[in-house]
């Protein structure tokens, strides 16, 4: 059981320092056989290639404590490929899936007391990264790596209730136009700092990137994929290959279609239709689901029907069965839930 004395209710998605994390290192072209450790620190050169030149790549999973007590991961598989993505773009080293598994088991299992009881709201978040480590002066991939996972608990996403937020539509590019928008990697989060700060120096909660090739296209925002809902019912979300492909949005996909029998559309979302929907989520791990009230396109207010006081009835229901599956309260499809023998 958790027993860290920690008030779960009261964290919130910020850093706490857990008992162990995973190590490898990456050197010779080959991957040391990995280790627990409780150091917390990183003491690289002042050269290392991840300083200088942003040589690193990152990943964000969840473990939760289902209804029945089990500690368990969701789709980790898709984690470890799409880090494998994300490091073949940066010219990194693979660290192979069933290490990456690896890694994240012996990290939750480790800190398993930091794992927030059922119920709690609260979760375990889990950061896997890879980054050069090797003194790197001229433009080039450095030659060592280093692999780390930690976790951290992190509360409840919505504390008294989910409030829809409003977004702006965003002048900036969130990622290099046609560059690396399709990668999970710190260089595009770097890419949206101003932006952020801008809208929220304007009073917005987030940016709505567009495509940059034509600026009429829905992208994401910086750290969200979109999902809209017709008015009659359908989920609409924006295919592109500048966005990042979010497992919080093909589960959604597969449980609106096998779960709830709507209808599912990837395909171009113009910026002109949004108007015509009913309802709009920003979906990830950290809030599976977040409710989008309005949207405002240079002074131009777009109001979502669903409104500015608590999710539209759709992505509600959307949120519930996956959060349900997530928490073993429903079935969920073969090899989502992953369980962690502690
Ligand atoms: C991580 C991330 C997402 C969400 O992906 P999930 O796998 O659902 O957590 C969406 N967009 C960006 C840019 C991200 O970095």
């Amino acid at each position: 059981m958790s027993n860290k004395n920690i008030d779960w209710s009261k964290l919130d998605f910020s850093y706490i320092k857990t008992d162990k994390r995973y190590v490898s290192d990456f050197k010779n072209g080959a991957w040391d056989e990995g280790r627990l450790t409780e150091d917390a620190n990183v003491v690289i050169n002042e050269c290392a290639g991840v300083l200088q030149y942003a040589q690193t790549v990152f990943e964000g999973l969840k473990a939760y404590r289902t209804q029945d007590g089990r500690i368990v991961t969701f789709r980790p598989d898709l984690n470890a490929k799409r880090m494998e993505e994300s490091a073949k773009r940066l010219q990194m080293p693979i660290f192979p899936e069933n290490r990456f598994i690896d890694a994240v088991e012996q990290v939750v299992a480790a800190n398993a007391d930091f794992v927030p009881p059922y119920g709690s709201g609260a979760t375990m978040y889990l950061r896997p990264y890879l980054f050069g480590t090797n003194p790197v002066i001229g433009v080039k991939p450095a030659d060592e790596y280093q692999f780390r996972v930690f976790a951290t608990p992190v509360g409840p996403y919505f504390k008294g209730g989910a409030k829809p937020i409003t977004l702006r539509v965003c002048d900036f590019d969130r990622a290099a136009p046609h560059g690396t928008g399709h990668i999970k990697a710190g260089l595009n989060y770097a890419m949206s700092m101003y932006a952020i700060v801008d809208a929220h120096n304007q009073g917005y909660d987030e940016n709505m990137y567009l495509d940059s090739a034509t600026r009429t296209k829905v992208e994401e925002t910086g750290g969200a994929n979109f999902i809209f809902i017709t008015k009659d019912g359908k989920l609409v979300t924006p295919k592109s290959n500048t966005i990042l492909p979010s497992v919080t949005r093909r589960s959604l996909c597969y449980v609106a279609k096998e779960y709830l029998g709507m209808d599912v559309e990837e395909r171009e979302v113009f910026l002109e239709e949004l108007k015509d929907f009913a309802e709009c989520g920003l979906c990830g791990t950290a809030a599976v689901i977040s409710p989008v009230g309005k949207i405002v396109d240079h002074g131009k207010e777009i109001a979502l029907p669903s409104g500015m006081e608590s999710f539209g009835p759709i992505t509600k229901k959307l949120y519930d069965t996956l959060t349900g599956i997530q928490m073993g309260r429903l079935e969920a499809p073969e090899g989502w839930i992953h369980e962690i023998k502690v």
